[in-house]
Protein backbone atom coordinates (compact mmCIF):
# COMPACT_ATOMS: atom_id res chain seq x y z
CA UNK A 1 0.00 0.00 0.00
CA UNK A 2 2.83 2.47 0.91
CA UNK A 3 4.85 1.66 -1.74
CA UNK A 4 1.74 2.50 -3.90
CA UNK A 5 1.32 5.70 -2.64
CA UNK A 6 4.84 6.54 -2.40
CA UNK A 7 5.33 5.56 -6.28
CA UNK A 8 2.39 7.60 -7.42
CA UNK A 9 3.17 10.19 -5.39
CA UNK A 10 6.69 10.38 -7.48
CA UNK A 11 4.89 10.40 -10.66
CA UNK A 12 2.18 13.17 -10.33
CA UNK A 13 -0.25 11.77 -8.31
CA UNK A 14 -2.75 12.86 -5.39
CA UNK A 15 -3.29 9.12 -3.64
CA UNK A 16 -6.22 8.91 -0.89
CA UNK A 17 -6.88 5.93 0.67
CA UNK A 18 -10.12 4.46 0.35
CA UNK A 19 -11.67 3.21 4.00
CA UNK A 20 -15.13 3.97 3.79
CA UNK A 21 -18.07 4.29 0.52
CA UNK A 22 -18.13 8.52 0.80
CA UNK A 23 -14.28 8.00 -0.45
CA UNK A 24 -15.40 6.68 -3.74
CA UNK A 25 -16.79 9.84 -4.74
CA UNK A 26 -13.89 11.81 -5.68
CA UNK A 27 -11.21 8.88 -7.11
CA UNK A 28 -10.40 9.17 -10.42
CA UNK A 29 -8.46 5.90 -10.20
CA UNK A 30 -8.26 3.25 -8.22
CA UNK A 31 -5.52 0.74 -6.90
CA UNK A 32 -6.25 -2.45 -5.28
CA UNK A 33 -3.26 -3.38 -3.40
CA UNK A 34 -1.53 -6.63 -2.12
CA UNK A 35 -2.03 -8.48 0.86
CA UNK A 36 -4.86 -11.38 1.61
CA UNK A 37 -7.37 -11.64 -0.72
CA UNK A 38 -10.18 -13.01 1.52
CA UNK A 39 -9.78 -10.48 4.08
CA UNK A 40 -10.04 -7.59 1.92
CA UNK A 41 -13.01 -9.25 0.39
CA UNK A 42 -14.30 -9.75 3.68
CA UNK A 43 -13.52 -6.15 4.93
CA UNK A 44 -15.14 -4.63 1.37
CA UNK A 45 -18.21 -6.60 2.26
CA UNK A 46 -18.35 -5.64 5.92
CA UNK A 47 -17.96 -1.51 5.15
CA UNK A 48 -20.79 -1.74 2.45
CA UNK A 49 -17.87 -0.94 0.10
CA UNK A 50 -18.45 -4.17 -2.44
CA UNK A 51 -21.20 -2.90 -4.39
CA UNK A 52 -19.88 0.34 -4.86
CA UNK A 53 -17.07 -1.25 -6.27
CA UNK A 54 -18.55 -3.01 -8.24
CA UNK A 55 -20.36 -0.57 -9.74
CA UNK A 56 -17.57 1.81 -10.13
CA UNK A 57 -15.34 -1.10 -11.56
CA UNK A 58 -18.49 -1.67 -13.90
CA UNK A 59 -18.29 1.84 -15.50
CA UNK A 60 -14.93 2.21 -16.29
CA UNK A 61 -12.99 3.44 -13.11
CA UNK A 62 -9.33 2.69 -14.30
CA UNK A 63 -8.06 0.25 -11.75
CA UNK A 64 -4.80 -1.38 -11.26
CA UNK A 65 -4.70 -4.45 -9.07
CA UNK A 66 -1.82 -6.07 -8.09
CA UNK A 67 -1.62 -9.77 -6.77
CA UNK A 68 -4.39 -9.97 -4.00
CA UNK A 69 -5.68 -6.99 -5.99
CA UNK A 70 -5.65 -9.15 -9.09
CA UNK A 71 -7.63 -11.92 -7.45
CA UNK A 72 -10.36 -9.33 -6.66
CA UNK A 73 -10.45 -8.53 -10.04
CA UNK A 74 -10.83 -11.83 -11.27
CA UNK A 75 -14.42 -13.30 -12.29
CA UNK A 76 -13.82 -16.78 -11.14
CA UNK A 77 -11.36 -18.02 -8.62
CA UNK A 78 -9.53 -20.82 -7.75
CA UNK A 79 -8.41 -22.52 -4.48
CA UNK A 80 -10.30 -19.73 -2.63
CA UNK A 81 -11.05 -19.43 1.00
CA UNK A 82 -14.78 -20.88 1.53
CA UNK A 83 -17.39 -18.01 0.74
CA UNK A 84 -14.50 -15.76 -0.82
CA UNK A 85 -16.07 -13.42 -3.26
CA UNK A 86 -14.54 -11.40 -5.85
CA UNK A 87 -15.31 -7.94 -7.58
CA UNK A 88 -14.64 -9.05 -10.76
CA UNK A 89 -14.40 -7.18 -14.08
CA UNK A 90 -11.41 -8.82 -15.36
CA UNK A 91 -12.90 -12.15 -17.91
CA UNK A 92 -9.93 -14.33 -16.52
CA UNK A 93 -9.93 -17.42 -14.13
CA UNK A 94 -7.69 -16.70 -11.23
CA UNK A 95 -5.92 -19.49 -8.96
CA UNK A 96 -4.83 -18.25 -5.59
CA UNK A 97 -1.03 -19.17 -3.75
CA UNK A 98 -0.93 -20.61 -7.05
CA UNK A 99 3.23 -21.05 -6.85
CA UNK A 100 2.44 -23.21 -3.77
CA UNK A 101 5.24 -23.67 -0.79
CA UNK A 102 8.67 -24.08 -2.65
CA UNK A 103 8.39 -20.76 -4.21
CA UNK A 104 6.56 -18.67 -2.25
CA UNK A 105 8.25 -15.71 -2.63
CA UNK A 106 10.69 -14.72 -5.74
CA UNK A 107 11.88 -12.34 -7.88
CA UNK A 108 11.67 -12.25 -11.78
CA UNK A 109 12.71 -10.81 -14.62
CA UNK A 110 10.05 -10.57 -17.58
CA UNK A 111 10.33 -8.99 -21.20
CA UNK A 112 6.87 -7.40 -21.55
CA UNK A 113 6.46 -6.16 -25.37
CA UNK A 114 3.73 -3.70 -24.13
CA UNK A 115 6.53 -1.79 -21.54
CA UNK A 116 9.24 -2.18 -24.26
CA UNK A 117 12.78 -2.46 -22.99
CA UNK A 118 14.58 -3.27 -20.38
CA UNK A 119 13.22 -6.23 -19.01
CA UNK A 120 10.65 -6.11 -15.91
CA UNK A 121 12.41 -7.04 -12.46
CA UNK A 122 9.47 -7.68 -10.35
CA UNK A 123 8.43 -9.88 -6.99
CA UNK A 124 5.97 -12.52 -6.42
CA UNK A 125 4.88 -12.80 -3.18
CA UNK A 126 2.26 -15.92 -2.46
CA UNK A 127 1.24 -14.82 -6.11
CA UNK A 128 -1.74 -16.24 -8.01
CA UNK A 129 -1.73 -16.98 -11.75
CA UNK A 130 -4.60 -16.20 -14.49
CA UNK A 131 -4.64 -20.24 -15.64
CA UNK A 132 -7.74 -18.87 -18.46
CA UNK A 133 -8.36 -15.60 -20.41
CA UNK A 134 -11.45 -14.92 -22.03
CA UNK A 135 -11.38 -13.00 -25.68
CA UNK A 136 -11.79 -9.31 -24.20
CA UNK A 137 -8.46 -9.63 -22.19
CA UNK A 138 -4.83 -8.98 -23.48
CA UNK A 139 -2.45 -10.96 -21.67
CA UNK A 140 1.05 -8.56 -20.94
CA UNK A 141 3.38 -10.92 -19.73
CA UNK A 142 3.19 -15.15 -19.27
CA UNK A 143 5.70 -17.36 -17.63
CA UNK A 144 7.47 -20.02 -19.84
CA UNK A 145 4.95 -22.50 -18.78
CA UNK A 146 2.03 -20.35 -19.92
CA UNK A 147 0.71 -18.59 -16.68
CA UNK A 148 -0.29 -15.08 -17.59
CA UNK A 149 0.53 -13.07 -15.00
CA UNK A 150 -0.34 -9.48 -16.46
CA UNK A 151 -3.25 -8.74 -17.76
CA UNK A 152 -5.66 -6.05 -19.29
CA UNK A 153 -9.08 -5.05 -20.28
CA UNK A 154 -10.61 -2.05 -20.85
CA UNK A 155 -9.69 0.08 -18.18
CA UNK A 156 -8.38 -2.52 -15.96
CA UNK A 157 -4.40 -3.73 -15.22
CA UNK A 158 -3.86 -6.23 -13.53
CA UNK A 159 -0.08 -7.86 -12.43
CA UNK A 160 0.11 -11.25 -9.92
CA UNK A 161 3.22 -9.61 -9.24
CA UNK A 162 4.43 -6.54 -6.85
CA UNK A 163 6.10 -3.91 -9.00
CA UNK A 164 6.08 -1.35 -6.21
CA UNK A 165 8.20 -3.20 -4.24
CA UNK A 166 11.09 -3.31 -7.06
CA UNK A 167 10.97 0.63 -7.97
CA UNK A 168 9.25 -0.60 -11.27
CA UNK A 169 7.13 2.56 -12.39
CA UNK A 170 6.15 1.58 -15.88
CA UNK A 171 2.79 -0.51 -14.53
CA UNK A 172 1.81 2.73 -12.66
CA UNK A 173 2.14 4.82 -15.28
CA UNK A 174 0.45 3.08 -17.41
CA UNK A 175 -2.59 3.34 -15.13
CA UNK A 176 -2.31 6.65 -14.53
CA UNK A 177 -1.79 7.19 -18.49
CA UNK A 178 -5.34 5.46 -18.82
CA UNK A 179 -6.63 7.99 -16.12
CA UNK A 180 -5.34 10.87 -18.27
CA UNK A 181 -7.21 9.16 -21.27
CA UNK A 182 -10.11 9.10 -19.41
CA UNK A 183 -10.72 12.61 -18.24
N1 LIG B 1 -1.87 -15.02 -1.28
C1 LIG B 1 -2.54 -13.76 -1.12
C2 LIG B 1 -4.04 -13.90 -1.35
O1 LIG B 1 -4.54 -14.94 -1.48
C3 LIG B 1 -1.97 -12.71 -2.05
C4 LIG B 1 -0.57 -12.36 -1.63
C5 LIG B 1 -0.17 -10.95 -1.98
O2 LIG B 1 -1.00 -10.08 -2.24
N2 LIG B 1 1.11 -10.67 -1.89
O3 LIG B 1 -4.73 -12.92 -1.40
Amino acid sequence: MREHELMLGSLGAHVVRVRRVEDLDGIDGLVLPGGESSTIDKLARAFALREPLIARIRAGLPVFGTCAGMILLADRIIDGIEGQQTLGGLDVTVRRNAFGRQSESFEADLDIAALGRPPVRVAFIRAPAIEEAGAAVSVLAALPDGRIVAAEQGAILATAFHPEQTGETRFHERFLDRIAQRS
